[in-house]
């Protein structure tokens, strides 16, 4: 692995262009990934924000659904926000019928977890491994019903009294309910950038 690895963004929909600019300043040479020879060159992926079901239905159209899933299962290291961490999550509760993802993170997600009143809000959050709070931006958010045991958990929300799971770590496989590449502090990606490397 060089010290400058090639990370990709799955680019059918959602916030590429904020990732590919964030990785880039976190040293990683980021490139849009739409078909399979992209996604061969790539160290590492990251799924983006935007809509799990269209982005699942969307990998099919692409031809992109098994080699992503067979890559993530190989070890490739992946990083997904929002609708990244559902498309990353093993289990799903509020999916559509037959939603697919591709696994990789031994977690079940709650789709749209936060419900209507608060489905977008922002805060700052303590994060596992950073010295100072993240200002997260949650958007139509899921949470993390219920982890396994090898899911490290990096950052988690107090809602109605309750701790909710919002950002993890299992191998090298991470992800966060809030969107990271919102705004101009880039120490998440940071983070998946040391993994990779
Ligand atoms: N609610 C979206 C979904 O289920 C995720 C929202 C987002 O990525 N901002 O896919």
């Amino acid at each position: 692995m060089t010290s400058r690895p090639i990370i990709g963004v799955f680019a059918v929909q959602g916030d590429v262009r904020e990732h590919l600019a964030a990785l880039e300043r976190c040293g990683a040479s980021a490139v849009a990934v739409r078909r399979g020879v992209e996604l061969d060159r790539c160290d590492a992926l990251v799924l983006p924000g935007g809509e799990s079901t269209t982005m699942a239905k969307l990998a099919r159209t692409f031809e992109l659904f098994e080699p992503i899933r067979e890559r993530i299962a190989a070890g490739m290291p992946a990083f997904g926000t929002c609708a990244g961490l559902i498309l990353l999550a093993d289990r799903i509760e509020g999916g559509i019928r037959g939603q697919e993802t591709f696994g990789g993170l031994d977690v079940t997600v709650r789709r749209n977890a936060f419900g209507r009143q608060v489905d977008s809000f922002e805060g700052d959050l303590d994060v596992a491994g950073l010295a100072d709070p993240v200002h997260a931006v949650f958007i139509r958010a899921p949470w993390i019903e219920r982890a396994g045991p090898a899911v490290e958990v990096l950052a988690s929300v107090e809602v109605a009294g309750a701790d909710r799971i919002v950002a993890v770590r299992q191998g090298r496989v991470m992800a966060t309910a809030f969107h990271p590449e919102v705004g101009d502090d880039d120490r998440v990606h940071g983070l998946f950038v040391d993994l990779v490397r």
